[in-house]
């Protein structure tokens, strides 16, 4: 009795379903409400809370809005560095996290992020296969694979990422400054 249609974003098996999506983030309805009922787990249960930084990730790079959104734009950028420091520095995710954050900020002032071309489609896993989990244990490890699947995904632009980086942490590492 459930019909389920693929997201036009991510290709995830979403439920047909007619309601919101997120304002920049581009979904499908019912691939959007996977991911709040995820994210919803996750700021309920411990058990699934730890892999809250993957799935914001890797749902945000898989489904980018309008590149004349300017918000749009940022937002991937910013998660697709986030998932450099994750799977190309095997940064932890708490330390990855800091430097999301203070990416975003340096971001705000220098604008180095610029729109895109996103990938033709994504390969692996999607929301549909976290949602669709119903062990803890599992969770964390999915939401990993999720998160390496959608960042290969991006490979395109890694060198543009990287470069965005570079950008950053120049301004940011004193010792390397001209006084
Ligand atoms: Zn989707």
């Amino acid at each position: 009795m459930e019909e389920y249609v693929p997201c036009f974003s991510c290709g995830a098996k979403s439920l047909s379903f007619k309601g919101e999506c997120h304002t920049y983030m581009l979904a499908s309805p019912g691939c959007y409400e996977m991911f709040k009922e995820v994210l919803a787990r996750e700021y309920s249960d411990f058990g699934y809370a730890k892999a809250n930084h993957y799935t914001v990730d890797s749902y945000a790079v898989q489904h980018p809005g309008e590149i004349s959104n300017k918000k749009a734009v940022n937002s991937v950028g910013i998660h697709l560095v986030s998932l450099y420091f994750l799977f190309e520095k095997n940064y932890d995710l708490e330390k990855s996290a800091e430097i999301k954050m203070k990416f975003a900020e340096f971001n705000k002032t220098n604008e180095v992020v610029h729109p895109l071309e996103r990938p033709e489609e994504f390969e692996g896993l999607t929301i549909f296969d976290i949602w669709d989990n119903e062990d803890p244990e599992k969770h964390f490890e999915l939401c990993k694979r999720w998160a390496l699947n959608a960042w290969n995904s991006w490979r395109k632009q890694h060198n543009t990422v990287e470069k965005w980086v570079t950008i950053f942490l120049n301004e940011k590492m004193p010792k390397r400054r001209n006084h």
